[in-house]
């Protein structure tokens, strides 16, 4: 990718407890295809990380880089070891054409509804609540769009 979307927390600022005494911690996530992509991870998550190292110093995290004594790499082998398909935590990627109604229903057959990011509307931890709520609407029968086939 020529210019990725990325996200840097820094949660012992907040919490210095986290880290030993004048250290501190950094997650960095960078977005991944998932395994239908022709990568091997086993010899590109070591490449990719170096290239996510390269980007945040270039992006002002100087010395990011040297500065690291301890690291864990996830990559989309290690979301499918914890049983996500195609190592995809995100569930289907959140693309226009895969977003708010235009997601896997979450009513499937008469009395099946689902709630969660691989359904409408989509990822995310807000989505995900409206998800729930859309959810309980089906399930109670109080959605317009749905309520011929309430559940009783
Ligand atoms: C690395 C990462 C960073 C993210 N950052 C953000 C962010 O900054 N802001 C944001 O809004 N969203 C973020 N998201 C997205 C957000 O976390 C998800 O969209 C959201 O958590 C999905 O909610 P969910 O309820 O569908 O699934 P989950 O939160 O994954 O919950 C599913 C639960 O079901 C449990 N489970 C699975 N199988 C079974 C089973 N067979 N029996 C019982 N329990 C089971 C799992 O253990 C899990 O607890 C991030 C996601 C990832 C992976």
């Amino acid at each position: 990718m020529s210019d990725p979307s990325l996200l840097v927390t820094n949660p012992s600022h907040s919490d210095p407890g986290l880290a030993p005494d004048g250290k501190e911690i950094y997650y960095v996530l960078f977005p991944t295809p998932n395994l239908d992509a022709p990568i091997d991870w086993r010899t590109e998550g070591p490449r990719y990380r170096d290239e996510v190292v390269r980007v945040l110093e270039e992006r002002g995290y100087r010395g990011f880089g040297d500065a690291i004594e301890v690291e864990s790499i996830t990559t989309p082998l290690d979301w499918e070891q914890r049983g996500m398909e195609r190592g995809a935590p995100f569930a289907a990627a959140h693309s226009f054409l895969q977003t708010g109604p235009f997601r896997p229903k979450n009513i499937w057959g008469e009395n099946v509804v689902f709630a969660g990011s691989g359904t409408q509307p989509g990822v995310g931890v807000p989505m995900v609540l409206v998800s729930g709520r859309l959810a309980a609407e089906r399930v109670l029968g109080r959605d317009p769009l749905y309520r011929s086939r309430a559940l009783r």
